[in-house]
């Protein structure tokens, strides 16, 4: 068995982690992870920590969950892998068959890969190629997506070019193709626009206005529904997907909505969509999928979209694209028991009620004099730090003011993660109703323990 040392000396001479701006990282002790029970997670010296980002954003159940692990199990008995070209596996076939019957048959085929941005970067490519097949002429302009401010969507090229993330996306732009951004109802930072419901009136207008002009260019338009995550948690008020899916329908673009984080319970239904009665043409899925246990994702599309690639084999209509661990059984077995077990676990009623109980407790983090906004969907919470309320001025970069506090969290036993002046509070979907209120009272102390440690 290693020492820490002996692996935190592995880990910097070796690993080289995402997202990391790796100078920094090597003057840092890093937490390593040894195992994970339930909601929490364990270094390798034994300290425990509650999992207060599900593990960025999947874990649903619980680590190292026994219903999930016997899943697992009984698969791998059988086989871990073979390949969905020419030939097809059980699991895939009942997962797809599951997820299909969930979204109520509308969207009735399921195209698998294995992380969200492939989802995405699948429904790119499906959207365009569909109107493609379908009148090549006639749609000869139709390449170009419309995506929100500050959008993501991974960060494969496909998925960088409809990102609006100038921070992570910046310097891939000479690579991208051309993507059409519109205002996105970020409503703590648009008071000059009124209200919640004027901000949608002005986002939607924009929306319509720019349709207007370039609808015959635009294949479609990706938006992450109710939740724009990466962003900072910027959660989108009442009607807003329900105007972007009408205005989709009014000027034919196709609708894609990227559910990738934001599915499989995290907002307090199954899907987003459903908040809305929306009905996306596409939909991408990954993240919780496996309930934070295997690497799975999937794009969901309508029969009519399907369709359109069916033709004749000299038509070429085919859809050219796969990844070799594309359907992979143990994937699919562990996501089917995952579906199994939040519909046996009534997870998503449990969802919405902890994450109504928690609310009244967020609030308290308003008594902080840096606590500019806390914004709420289900179990998805992100905490706006901010330097002056008023102005809602944030603090400077290089402070890293909030990387202090996610370290402060640690410290008293919480893993949080900032995104640039946001805390988020992801947790696994199965924490219980005390150990989300300690995680805010964790999270309250972080931040009042670094206030005081800055004088900030
Ligand atoms: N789409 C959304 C909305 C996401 O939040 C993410 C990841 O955070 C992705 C796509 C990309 O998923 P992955 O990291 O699995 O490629």
């Amino acid at each position: 068995k290693y020492s820490y040392e002996q692996l935190e000396q592995f880990d910097k001479q070796y690993v080289w982690h995402p997202f990391t701006q790796m100078k920094s990282y090597l003057e840092e002790k890093p937490l390593i992870i040894e195992r994970g029970k339930g909601s929490y997670l364990y270094d390798v010296d034994g300290n425990r920590y509650l999992d207060g980002y599900a593990s960025l954003w999947v874990n649903v159940h619980g680590h190292n969950d026994p219903e999930l692990n016997e899943a697992l199990h009984e698969q791998i008995e059988k086989i871990s892998h073979s390949t969905l070209l020419g030939s097809a596996n059980v699991p895939s076939i009942l997962l797809a068959k599951k997820l299909v019957e969930i979204w109520g048959g509308k969207l009735s085929k399921v195209f698998y890969s294995d992380t969200g941005a492939a989802a995405v970067e699948i429904a790119l490519k499906m959207a365009y190629q569909y109107w493609q097949n379908i009148d090549p002429v006639r749609y000869k302009h139709k390449n170009k997506f419309i995506s929100l401010k500050e959008a993501y969507h991974g960060d494969t090229i496909g998925a960088v070019s409809v990102g609006g993330m100038d921070l992570f996306h910046r310097i891939f732009r000479p690579l991208l193709f051309e993507r059409i951004e519109v205002p996105s109802p970020y409503v703590y930072r648009m008071d000059e626009y009124g209200d919640e419901e004027e901000i949608v009136n002005y986002c939607l207008k924009q929306l319509e206005e720019t349709l207007e002009q370039r609808h015959s260019e635009v294949a479609g338009m990706i938006v992450e529904p109710l939740v724009q995550g990466a962003a900072g948690i910027i959660t989108h008020p009442e009607g807003f997907l329900k105007g972007v899916e009408t205005l989709c329908r009014k000027y034919n673009i196709l609708f894609i909505c990227d559910e990738v984080a934001v599915g499989f319970g995290r907002t307090g239904t199954l899907f987003a969509c459903e908040q809305e009665e929306v009905e996306p043409d596409i939909v991408c899925l990954g993240k919780g999928i496996t309930g934070g246990y295997l690497p799975l994702a999937a794009t969901l599309t309508t029969e009519e979209i399907y369709s359109a690639f069916l033709g004749e084999v000299h038509e070429n209509k085919t859809f050219f694209h796969g990844h070799t661990y594309t359907g992979n059984q143990l994937s699919c077995s562990v996501a089917l028991k995952n579906i199994e077990l939040i519909e046996k676990r009534h997870l998503v009623s449990d969802v919405q009620r902890k994450a109504q109980a928690l609310a009244g407790k967020l609030q308290k983090l308003y008594e902080l004099p840096v606590v500019g906004d806390v914004r709420q969907k289900g179990l998805m919470i992100g905490i706006e730090i901010v330097k002056d309320k008023k102005t809602k001025e944030i603090f400077d970069r290089s402070e890293q003011i909030e990387h202090k506090m996610i370290l402060e969290a640690r410290k008293r036993g919480l893993i949080i993660r900032p995104l640039g002046p946001v805390l988020t509070f992801i947790p696994v979907l199965a924490m219980t109703d005390e150990q989300l209120e300690s995680s805010v009272d964790i999270i309250f102390a972080a931040i009042n323990a670094t206030v005081q440690a800055n004088k900030v």
